[in-house]
């Protein structure tokens, strides 16, 4: 079943980008496998999933362990944190997590920095915006992206990849697109200020039911929970 549904989100991926005329490989797949099983994880990568994405840290920790410790030691599987992120846990997450996908304030920040020091790790990240508004969701107004990723790209041991956004619950996919759109837009400016040295290129957007509407808008990661796991 996994499996099945990984290709179909695959072909919907294929048909999706040449509509578009964007090449397949640009767009990364993380299988969201929160509440799932380390079984039903190494389903998804054994059907060619390469990336993994969790909300939790201790979730995480007891998957990544059990993974870890077995024969086909899933060493290739990149973890993704893609729900909040308490100050309390930073210590563990940078233990686990090759991208965090979640830094929603600059004490974060600060503290992914300091414990990522502490192993001699430079920690990979995204930052979080609130496109939507709604109070809600955890992120960054957009308003503000642009001054905090001054302050948190002087932190020496975060590099920055991009943005990640949420979409509002709606009852028609396409009512997501504005958000999808402002956080592209948002991304551009942010290279075209040369806010930083380096350019971002990450935009991580669209889950189940709008993933395709997210490409559309130049999404480049989408995250898939319910269509991988799911009947
Ligand atoms: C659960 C979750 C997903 C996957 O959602 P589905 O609707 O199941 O595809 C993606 N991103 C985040 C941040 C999530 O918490």
């Amino acid at each position: 079943m996994i499996e099945d549904n990984i290709s179909k989100i695959r072909e919907r991926i294929s048909l999706n980008c040449l509509k578009i005329n964007r090449p397949v490989d640009s767009i990364r797949l993380v299988a969201v496998s929160k509440n799932r099983t380390p079984e039903q994880v190494k389903q998804a990568v054994a059907a060619g999933i390469s990336d993994i994405g969790e909300n939790k840290v201790q979730e995480a920790l007891a998957k990544v362990n059990k993974i870890r410790s077995q024969p086909d030691n899933g060493q290739r599987i990149k973890w993704h944190l893609v729900g909040h992120l308490q100050t309390n846990k930073v210590k563990q997450a940078v233990r686990i997590f090759d991208l965090i996908q979640s830094v929603d304030s600059i004490k974060l920040a600060e503290e992914i920095d300091k414990q990522s020091k502490k192993i001699n790790k430079i920690q990979d990240v995204l930052i979080e915006v609130n496109t939507s508004g709604e109070s809600s969701k955890y992120g960054f107004s957009p308003d503000e992206t642009i001054e905090v990723i001054r302050k948190i790209s002087n932190l020496s041991n975060i590099n920055i990849k991009g943005l990640m956004t949420i979409a509002p619950i709606v009852d028609a996919p396409e009512k997501t697109r504005p958000y999808f759109k402002m956080l592209r837009e948002l991304r551009d400016k942010i290279n075209e200020y040369r806010v930083s040295s380096i350019e971002y290129q990450v935009l991580s957007m669209g889950m189940t039911d709008d993933f395709e509407i997210a490409i559309e808008e130049g999404a480049n990661m989408v995250r898939i929970g319910r269509a991988i796991f799911e009947k």
